[in-house]
């Protein structure tokens, strides 16, 4: 059998991510990585889950919590998400809301109901790699969001004409993004909302870390600046995704969209299509551990994630050479590191694995023209102080070699 000749044009974009190929090589147990981005399963509230089960299982509970539900989701877990929503400054209902299996999966379904073939999505540079993954499938080219910068909207509604479609969103992720850790500022924000209007397209805003912020001021999300300015999130073009997989655990596969209704109902015909609905139990339970503990735990990880941060952002300035530049992000798991030019991250993880057993993402993955090489992602979410301190002195050896090499 010749696949190739049956195969769809659109699984030629679809390709192996670098990241995952990655994690396989990272179980042998003298590496140190810094490469998942991933919560720590220490803190994953376990117990909570265990009786969330037990109760979700017993006696006649189990027959509605094993059986097929509504594809829109668990009522009681969207009531709780209305008000989470409302509470982080985004007044809406129930049903503005639709439960998806983990965030992920909103971006596949996102990118199915908007994008034809050779439309424009925008993306910042770099971007989440899996929602490039989940767009790629649709076929569409990108171009690059930069809400501060001033590249008029014209250029680039015209760009995307010349290539036979038109802009049909801007996605970006505004708070502690993954892979920069940076966080987008209301100047920044009100920018996008302009710009998205003059282009007349939705905004995907991807809330993954929203949860996590250590410090500093929170900003309000794009959605209910976008509220601000129409009234009513039903004349809103911002689609908020959320997850509980940073917060409370990513193998329940349990997130969602918060939208115009008119959105919903769209998204809603997609997951029938593609799995009916997500899967009843771990919403039941879910929405039972969110309510007890959502806010006590959310501030635990907030803790603990914030001094790893500041361990490690502690080391790289005492380890790394002049030349290597950093951020200090607000919240979330990642650091970015810029290489000095003609550095490459990928070179650099290869010899790092081979010598010093440090791994780290390179940072061209991240691009979605592949440009950008001289960077590469550190995430702190569980690593110990111990493992910050020698991994990055480690790192910072063996940059200053490679930088030695390139002078000599
Ligand atoms: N968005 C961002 C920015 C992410 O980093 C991730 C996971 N790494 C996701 C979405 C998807 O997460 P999930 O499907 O577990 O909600």
């Amino acid at each position: 059998m010749q696949w190739a000749d049956v195969l769809a044009t659109r699984s030629s974009r679809m390709k192996a991510s670098e990241i995952r190929e990655l994690l396989k090589l990272l179980d042998q147990p003298d590496i140190i990585s810094f490469a998942g981005g991933i919560p720590d399963p220490a803190l994953f509230p376990a117990e909570a889950f265990r009786d969330g089960f037990a109760a979700a299982l017993e006696g006649g509970a189990a027959a509605g919590a094993l059986q097929y539900s509504v594809s829109e989701g668990y009522r009681p877990l969207r009531d709780w998400l209305a008000r989470h929503m409302t509470a982080i400054g985004v007044p809406c209902g129930a049903e503005n809301i639709l439960i998806t299996s983990g965030s992920q999966q909103a971006l596949d379904y996102l990118g199915k109901l908007m994008l034809s073939p050779g439309d424009t999505a925008l993306v910042t540079w770099p971007t989440y790699l899996g929602a490039l993954g989940a767009f790629n499938a649709y076929e569409p080219r990108y171009d690059r969001l930069d809400p501060k910068g001033n590249r008029p909207a014209d250029d680039i509604a015209a760009a995307a004409r010349d290539a036979g479609g038109r802009v049909k969103f801007a996605y970006l992720s505004a708070d502690f993004a993954n892979p920069t850790g940076e966080t987008l500022d209301l100047t920044g924000r009100e920018a996008l909302l302009d710009l998205a209007g003059a282009l007349d397209c939705a905004v995907i805003e991807d809330g993954a870390y929203q949860a996590l912020r250590f410090d500093g001021t929170p900003v309000p999300p794009i959605l209910a600046l976008d509220i601000a300015r129409t009234g009513s999130i039903e004349a809103a073009r911002t689609i908020y995704c959320g997850s509980f997989s940073k917060t409370l655990a990513p193998g329940l596969r349990v997130g969602w969209v918060c939208a115009a209704k008119e959105v919903i109902g769209r998204l809603v015909l997609m997951k029938q299509a593609a799995d009916l609905h997500s899967s009843t139990v771990n919403q039941i339970v879910t929405h039972r551990v969110a309510e007890a503990l959502f806010d006590s735990h959310t501030a635990t990880l907030r803790a603990t994630y914030g001094a790893r941060r500041d361990h490690m952002l502690a080391a790289l300035a005492r380890e790394m050479p002049e030349g290597v530049r950093w951020q200090r992000p607000e919240g979330g798991m990642f650091v970015w590191l810029t290489l000095p030019q003609g550095m490459d991250g990928a070179t650099l993880l290869a010899r790092s694995l081979e010598t010093e057993r440090v791994a780290f993402v390179p940072g061209r993955a991240f691009f979605a023209d592949g440009s950008n090489a001289n960077s590469l992602r550190l995430s702190f979410s569980c690593a110990s102080e111990a493992m910050i301190d020698e991994g990055i002195g480690r790192l910072g050896r063996l940059i200053r070699a490679e930088m030695g090499k390139a002078a000599a």
